[in-house]
């Protein structure tokens, strides 16, 4: 070996070395609580673990905030307030919830109704747990009451009124995602660095891991413990919106959890649909939209907006990609890999 090939070999070590001295003065922290109907996970890295430890506190105390807002079950919530009150008169809106309701609307237009908050005048009529769905007639009913054109706000005096009886809101296909971004934030203002906040299936990546991306792992629709796609990601978003999260089979039928306002039955041309965007309040939304969707129309909204990627699993189990991550041979490349 050469004096510069063991000079440089040292200087390695030092390296080495002095990244570790870094990263020992500072700590993972790492914690999960059960919230909005599914577990919510906050990790950091900590330079200081009491100060860590205080912001993770923050970051779900947002969240419980924004569950105690928008949870329809919650029969105090300013939601179960609106789905009261707005078929009558308007109902005044919180700053978060007038958000909240307009990047729903947004995601409502560009998809022709596919994603629609007041798909809940169906979607109450179903019991994933105790595996019952409306008969023909009273799904037909409740299904003329979804309409997101009929979700008026007034942005200049921040109410909302429903434009027909009989509507409902659940903010199910949106809200953890927001909430996830407003707690990313509060990580972010209190000078986290690295970070990820997940709720469900909708997680938020700040930072990295120091010198590489962090591996996100998508789930096997079919396999438990499986992943179907492991994609490096850093600084970004990721939701999935799969047909095994709540469901119950009944006659050969499977009834899950994204309903098609179209029928008032659940969508079922997909297993599963998965995200990437720079904020949780779209991944969430436009996973949901892009299950209702169905591949075609789905891959092409998503390659109709900048900055947004998509791993769907078809109904034969079979992956499919938006363009940019076709692009990205970093990320195909790591597709397929085993839990
Ligand atoms: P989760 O993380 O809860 O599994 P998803 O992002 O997959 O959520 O969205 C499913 C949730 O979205 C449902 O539980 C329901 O609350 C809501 N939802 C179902 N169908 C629609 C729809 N067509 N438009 C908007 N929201 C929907
Ligand atoms: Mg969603």
């Amino acid at each position: 070996m050469s004096v510069s090939r063991i000079i440089h070999f040292s200087l390695v070590l030092l390296l080495g070395f002095a990244q570790a001295a870094v990263v020992s003065a500072g700590q993972w922290l790492e914690a999960a609580r059960p919230m909005m109907g599914t577990e919510v996970r906050v990790e950091l890295w900590a330079g200081d673990t009491a100060r860590g430890r205080a912001l993770q506190d923050a970051a779900f105390e947002e969240v419980a905030r924004l569950d105690r807002m928008m949870n329809p079950m919650n029969t105090g919530s300013a939601l179960s307030w609106i789905n009261r009150e707005a078929g009558n008169s308007p109902v005044p809106l919180s700053a978060e919830l007038f958000e909240v309701l307009q990047r729903a609307l947004h995601y409502s237009r560009l998809s022709g109704g596919a994603f629609d908050v007041s798909f809940a005048s169906a979607g109450r009529l179903y019991d994933y747990r105790g595996e019952t769905a409306p008969d023909a007639d009273l799904l037909e009913q409740a299904r003329a009451s979804i309409d997101y054109r009929d979700i008026l706000i007034d942005p200049e005096a921040s109410t909302v009124r429903f434009g027909q009886p009989g509507m409902a809101l659940d903010l199910g296909g949106i809200a953890k995602g927001y909430a996830v971004d407003r707690a990313i934030e509060i990580l972010s203002r209190g000078g986290i660095r690295s970070a990820v906040v997940s709720a469900g299936g909708d997680s938020r990546i700040l930072g990295d891991l120091g010198d590489r991306p962090r591996m996100i792992g998508i789930r096997h629709p079919r396999r438990e413990g499986e992943f179907a796609a492991v994609i490096p990601l850093a600084d970004t978003a990721i939701s999935t919106s799969g047909d095994y999260e709540r469901f119950f089979i009944r006659d050969g039928v499977r009834y899950h959890h994204i309903l098609d306002p179209a029928t008032g039955k659940s969508a079922d041309t997909l297993q599963s649909v998965s995200i990437i965007a720079p904020r949780a309040v779209d991944s969430d939304a436009l996973s949901t939209t892009v299950f209702v969707l169905g591949l075609e129309p789905g891959l092409a909204l998503v390659n109709s907006l900048p900055g947004i990627d998509a791993v769907i699993v078809d109904s034969n189990g079979k992956l499919h990609y938006s363009e940019d991550l076709l692009l990205n041979t970093t990320a195909v490349s790591y597709t397929h890999l085993r839990a």
